[in-house]
This record gives structure tokens, C-alpha cells and sequence, in this order.
């Protein structure tokens, strides 16, 4: 299992439009953030964790061409503003993208990108297909997922665990009945 920290930034990214702060006009290559996104290899599946607006950019230069599935923490731009650059995947794979997330998120994706869940769809629109996350654990192409709420401030949201790896992401609690799924 291999995991690829695609973007590490806040959700404007670093360095932020217009801030003169010492970190923000930083020469260090480690000062250059993009928006917080992951890419998890286990086997032969390939799995997303977010898409921000930098997506783009980051399959470009990581050169990702295979994508098996989208797992989504939660609705604000800076994880789902790339949904739209899923489109050379679907094209490379001949596949619909299945993206995981709370109900309350993949309805907000349906209206952000509803060009691509019109009856009618225009040609070349993202392929794409919502499948919503409950309460327990799931499987996708035979790797378990298991869905973990955390808090992001008063929003709930999710972090996984696959395997050995926990991923959370913006989260600033989470509950004790949430840790039976630490190690
Ligand atoms: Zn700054
Ligand atoms: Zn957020």
C-alpha cells in the first residue's frame, strides 16, 4: 500500500493570492501547498481521497492516468472543486468514476456538476456516479473501507480507514464511539 500526499495546503492553498507573509513569499519548495488531496495504491486499486481545485495539476504532475474510485471527505470547494477533471480518467478507462461520500455531500456534487447528472448530457461531461456512504464499512473492488465521522468544527464529515492507514482530514474532534475503529 502506497500513499501520496497529493496537496497539503489550507483550503486557499500556499502560498494565498495577494499575502505578503514570510511564508507566503518563501522561495522553500516546501512553502508551494496545494489544496489537500491524497492518492492511495493498494494492489491493483487506485483510490482518490478528495478533489480539490488543484486536481488537475496534481494528476498531472504525479502522473496518474488510473483512478478506480473517489472517496470524499466532505463538501467545501477545496475537496470537490476538481470533480471536473475526472473526465481524461473516464476517458483513459472507459469507466464511470464511482465517488463515496455522505448523502449531504454527493447532493451538493449533484448540484455543483449537474451537467453531468442531466438526463440530457452534453458530450464529454464527467462520468460519474454517486454512491452514498452509510454507517458501516464498505468494499471497493475487495479493499474494505471503513467510513470514520469527525468533526470539522460543527460539521460532520468523513476520514477512513483503509487497512493500517487512517486518513482525516480538517477535523478538529472526534468521538469516543469513532475511536473503536483506532488500532
Ligand atoms: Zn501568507
Ligand atoms: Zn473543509
Amino acid at each position: 500500500m502506497r500513499l501520496t500526499f497529493l496537496g497539503t495546503g489550507t483550503s486557499q492553498g500556499v502560498p494565498i493570492v495577494g499575502c505578503s507573509c514570510e511564508v507566503c513569499l518563501s522561495e522553500d519548495y516546501r512553502d508551494k501547498r496545494l489544496r489537500t488531496s491524497a492518492f492511495l495504491e493498494t494492489g491493483d486499486v487506485n483510490i482518490l481521497l478528495d478533489a480539490g481545485p488543484d486536481l488537475r495539476q496534481q494528476l498531472l504532475r504525479n502522473h496518474i492516468v488510473r483512478i478506480n474510485a473517489l472517496l470524499v471527505t466532505h463538501e467545501h470547494k477545496d475537496h470537490i472543486g476538481g470533480i471536473d477533471d475526472i473526465r481524461p480518467i473516464n476517458f483513459l478507462m472507459k469507466e464511470t468514476m464511482h465517488i463515496y461520500g455522505l448523502k449531504r455531500v454527493l447532493n451538493i456534487i449533484s448540484k455543483d456538476y449537474d451537467y453531468a447528472f442531466n438526463s440530457y448530457k452534453y458530450p464529454g461531461v464527467p462520468n460519474l456516479k454517486l454512491m452514498p456512504i452509510f454507517d458501516e464499512p464498505f468494499t471497493i473492488q475487495g479493499i474494505e473501507i471503513v467510513p470514520v465521522i469527525v468533526r470539522h468544527l460543527n460539521l460532520p464529515i468523513l476520514g477512513y480507514r483503509i487497512g493500517n492507514l487512517g486518513y482525516i482530514t480538517d477535523a478538529s474532534f472526534i468521538a469516543d464511539k469513532e475511536k473503536r475503529f483506532s488500532f
